[in-house]
């Protein structure tokens, strides 16, 4: 996709002189900096919303009032990642805008370093390994900066000393063994208590396993999403969930983005999209899951609007139980283009899923509606800001997914940004084994990295199908892992098949070897420069790649597929055998297939513990320091563009986008503009 380079350069040009005029004279106008900051583990990055100009008028207001809905969740996500998250960000707030004291000190520099690392990970824990980070600064000193800044400024309780406040806050930040965890997958212990998420309050794992299984009815075909929309609390001793909606928890954000939804839904597109929003809002209002279902169903059908967007709790990682929802936004637009190659994968569902080595029971014989489409993101908000995923696939709903298929997107704008902040800063020179294994990832390795990330959302979440009376659910905390390494091992298996060079969407399989070697690379090895030493792999598209990479380099052994290679005292992992790697990919495709599709939970919980949680020490501690060297930030963010109305009278002309680059200053802007809740 190298051709791309030069419209987007001219677009580039083209908007940095319609939209930033006061920088025009400061950049060279042929260069948009993607790369904005960097700070502990962290890269900020700015995207560009391409095309943005090439929208009506209407679609662009529409753009700006999803992207208003979008902003005003955000302290819900704050809220169910930690129960004490709102007071604490509002307290370091409170602290950077008014400290007195000398802001020229390392310890000073320090506290903005915790600051921006709590903003990007939308509370005090990280938002990928999700242990609780500490302040590299002292107490001593953190006290010294509350009684030193605005006391007026500070959350306080009613009848609550500035002393009683430090009393409270600086265990929760300092004591590790306090909340050390957002989400603890170790079936050790109560999943439950021992993770800070916000969905449960005086709960156990026994006691919400017994009220969501009372639920249930047996023999239902088309089960609402139990649990995803409210906590879970003991009220009197009896257990009760408080339901987010107007009216219930949450409900000073829910009003305001129930606001901007109704604002959009006078400018949509066509009655499909409008009637979606009202339904959207009629959830809000009521929290009945089953609207939930009704929205799902009809916005998994809308394929064909141009703009388009995620709005709600959607996703159940955070939740050790997988059943609660944190809440999400993305605003977008169809990048037509791209989606032509995205359409072309998803018009051949059934002859990829004819094609699975999965066993035929657990086959769809017919893939209903797997659409697909690559987009512009134009806004982030909630769990998606500002670490967002290049690529979605939803509804969540396995029923919906059989019934009426789902809806699949690739944000093409994200991963080129994150292709374009990394150029040149010398991780493929480190860890590619050889000159020709780096020259085929520069060549192939963003254009096939699109085309595997279309499969894994396209194809591989859509395919299968499970057993009656079995759901996702019965995986419990390995479900999330499992269904991903399904999806994976789908593109994986295919991204190597001579009918992705038929149909056109990659050049040569060549391509797929830079996807090969990368993948290899990445699970058995670069991917550990995320972790800190000593620890586990916890995350679930971590744990992912590590149990596929570790699996097919164990069962390939004897023939060496995989080769483990050391040179100049430096460890490398090299592909020997591309079609013998490809028979491994499906081989494990079939099992985990197996597994989802019967629910076997025993069979999951074994992969996963054997192959993708364990690290190699040695090899970590090695990794860790060759990386080092290199000085880049393991983890991305993006900080969104604003969209401005330009008024005539009360009637709006058009929308301007800007690109702001200041990551503290849009941080503290929706602190003021968009915080809705205490
Ligand atoms: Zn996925």
């Amino acid at each position: 996709m190298k051709n791309k380079l030069l419209p987007l350069l001219l677009i580039l040009i083209v908007m940095m002189i319609a939209c930033q005029p006061k920088q025009k004279n400061e950049q060279p106008k042929d260069s948009f900096k993607f790369l904005v900051e960097q700070f502990a583990d962290l890269k900020i990055m700015r995207y560009q919303v391409t095309g943005f100009d090439s929208l009506t008028l209407k679609q662009k207001e529409l753009i700006y009032y999803l992207s208003q809905a979008a902003l005003c969740g955000r302290d819900i996500t704050w809220d169910q990642n930690y129960k004490y998250n709102l007071r604490i960000r509002k307290t370091l707030e409170n602290i950077y805008s008014t400290y007195k004291g000398n802001k020229e000190t390392e310890d000073w520099k320090k506290f903005v370093v915790y600051l921006k690392r709590v903003w990007f990970s939308n509370g005090i824990h990280h938002h990928y390994g999700s242990d609780k980070f500490i302040p590299d600064f002292s107490s001593a000193y953190f006290t010294d900066l509350v009684k030193n800044a605005d006391q007026a400024g500070f959350p306080l309780e009613k009848g609550e000393t500035t002393d009683q406040f430090l009393s409270f806050l600086v265990p929760v930040l300092f004591d590790p063994a306090i909340a050390p965890k957002k989400v603890s997958q170790d079936p050790a212990n109560d999943l439950i208590l021992s993770s800070a998420v916000n969905f449960y309050e005086g709960i156990n794992q026994k006691e919400a396993e017994a009220f969501y299984t009372a639920l249930k009815r047996p023999n239902d075909n088309s089960p609402v999403s139990y649990g995803l929309n409210s906590k879970l609390v003991k009220k009197n001793g009896k257990v009760t969930e408080e339901v987010y909606k107007i009216g219930g928890l949450y409900s000073p954000a829910i009003e305001k983005i129930v606001f901007w939804l109704g604002k959009a839904m006078q400018v949509a597109e066509n009655e499909q999209q409008q009637k979606g929003i009202e339904l959207l809002i009629a959830y809000y209002k009521t929290g009945d899951l089953k609207t939930w279902d009704d929205y799902n169903v009809l916005w998994s059908q809308d394929t064909f609007s141009r703009v388009d967007y995620v709005n709600g709790f959607v996703e159940n990682y955070d939740d050790p139980m997988g059943m609660k929802a944190t809440w999400e936004a993305v605003v977008n637009f169809m990048d037509q283009q791209g989606t032509k190659r995205a359409e072309i994968i998803s018009r051949n569902a059934q002859w990829f899923e004819d094609h699975s080595p999965a066993e035929p029971r657990f086959k769809k014989t017919s893939v209903k509606g797997v659409s697909a489409k690559v987009i512009t993101t134009a806004q982030l908000g909630g769990n998606c800001y500002p670490n967002t995923p290049i690529g979605i696939n939803l509804p969540n709903a396995d029923w919906i997914r059989k019934e009426h298929g789902s809806k699949s997107v690739t944000m093409d704008n994200i991963t080129y940004a994150y292709d374009q902040a990394a150029l040149g800063n010398g991780f493929l020179e480190e860890f590619c084994y050889s000159e020709e294994e780096r020259k085929l990832v520069e060549k192939y390795g963003y254009q096939v990295g699109n085309v595997t990330t279309d499969l894994h959302e396209c194809l591989g979440h859509a395919s299968g199908q499970l057993l009656p009376g079995v759901t996702s659910e019965m995986l419990k905390n390995y479900q999330s892992t499992l269904e991903e390494a399904r999806a994976d091992l789908f593109a994986l298996y295919f991204v190597m098949d001579q009918k992705m060079v038929d149909l056109g969407v990659i050049p040569t399989l060549e391509a797929a070897k830079a996807e090969y070697n990368s993948y290899i690379r990445n699970g058995l090895m670069t991917q550990l420069t995320r972790i800190e030493p000593g620890k586990n792999i916890e995350e679930a598209h971590m744990r992912n790649r590590a149990l596929i990479a570790h699996w097919v380099f164990e069962k390939g052994s004897a023939g060496k597929v995989i080769e483990k290679r050391n040179k100049d005292g430096k460890t490398y992992f090299v592909v020997n055998d591309y079609q013998k790697l490809h028979t491994l990919f499906g081989e494990l495709l079939a099992e985990i297939q197996r597994i989802k599709s019967t629910g076997d939970y025993e069979a999951g919980k074994k992969l996963v513990e054997k192959y993708g949680v364990q690290v190699d020490q040695e090899l970590h501690k090695e990794v860790l320091a060759r990386f080092k060297k290199l000085h880049i930030s393991p983890y991305g963010g993006f900080m969104n563009p604003v969209f401005t109305p330009v008024m005539k009278g009360d009637q709006i002309v058009d929308v301007k986008v800007e690109y702001p680059d200041d990551y503290a200053g849009q941080m503290m802007k929706y602190s003021k503009e968009f915080s809705f809740l205490k």
